[in-house]
């Protein structure tokens, strides 16, 4: 596995290589979630990037960048056992200079539920995006449903900026509690931990509604708040696969997102239906 720490040590790498690449980014702390991406991008392409870069901008004033978990060794073997030929590893200033043309998520889209509650998070998100899918020239990128509104605006992005790089959706990859797997879940406490499941089990009631076909969307989001109780929940949304807020459950094309505080730890999580 080569190290590039650079976007010209990138390139060198991967003039190295033929074929199509397939392209993972990470902020690190991978856990298997991250491994499956990995895994789907190994077998769909003949060159595997993987990115880890805790990128400051997505983050806001105050928000958890200085203590997101960091694991240097630990996932580097993880990528080595994956079978990743280039692992991209910057610092800050490889990817960012002064006055920089910037990226703005849509007013709209980039603005409801995530983008509500982080104001600015997906400009950060974009804008590191953009450059790494350019500095990779990834045929394929890889983004977890987890972070469905992220995964809705890259699409978005790919779309308005004409970009050649087909972005691959993947399942949530969960505990066999049905936690969903993340970085974050680490600064969970054991009780916070139990407390956590309410999450998911509020999203497998929903769905459970929708099977014995219950459609209204207010309905099921009572029924969600109830089984969120005493969380600080920060929202309950159903929408569309284009993030309209939506009266009606329509198969096939809704998620059902809820985002809550667990203590101190800001968890999130979806069904897609
Ligand atoms: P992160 O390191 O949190 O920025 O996540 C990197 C990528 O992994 C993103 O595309 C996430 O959506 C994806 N991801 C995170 N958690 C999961 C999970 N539990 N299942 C599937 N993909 C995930």
């Amino acid at each position: 596995m080569i190290i590039a720490r650079t976007a010209v040590e990138l390139r060198a790498a991967l003039d190295s290589k033929t074929g199509s690449i397939g392209f993972v980014p990470t902020m690190g702390a991978l856990h298997i979630g991250h491994r499956t991406l990995i895994e789907k991008a190994r077998v769909e392409n003949d060159v595997v990037v993987v990115s880890i870069f805790v990128n400051p901008t997505q983050f806001l004033a105050g928000e958890d960048l200085s203590k997101y978990p960091r694991r240097e060794e630990a996932d580097f073997k993880i990528c080595q056992l994956s079978g990743v030929d280039i692992l991209f590893y910057p610092e800050v200033d490889a990817m960012y200079g002064n006055d920089e043309v910037s990226i703005k998520a849509p007013d709209i889209r980039g603005y409801i539920l995530e983008g509500a509650v982080r104001p600015g998070h997906f400009d950060g998100v974009l804008s590191v995006v953009i450059k790494l899918l350019n500095i990779t020239r990834a045929t394929r990128a890889y983004f977890g449903k987890k972070d469905a509104q992220q995964l809705a605006l890259i699409t978005q992005m790919v779309e308005n900026f004409f970009m050649c790089v087909e972005i691959i959706a993947v399942d949530t990859v969960r505990e066999s509690d049905g936690l969903a797997l993340s970085s974050r879940n680490v600064y969970l406490s054991a009780s916070e931990r139990i407390e956590a499941l309410k999450l998911s089990a509020s999203l497998k009631r929903a769905t459970h509604l929708v099977m014995q076909g219950v459609r209204a969307s207010n309905e099921i989001q009572r029924v969600m708040f109830e089984i969120l109780q005493p969380l600080d929940v920060e929202y309950v949304a159903i929408v569309n696969r284009r993030f309209e807020s939506i009266s009606e459950v329509v198969i096939g094309d809704t998620i059902v997102l809820v985002a809550a505080r667990v203590g101190t730890t800001r968890l999130i999580d979806n069904v897609w239906m």
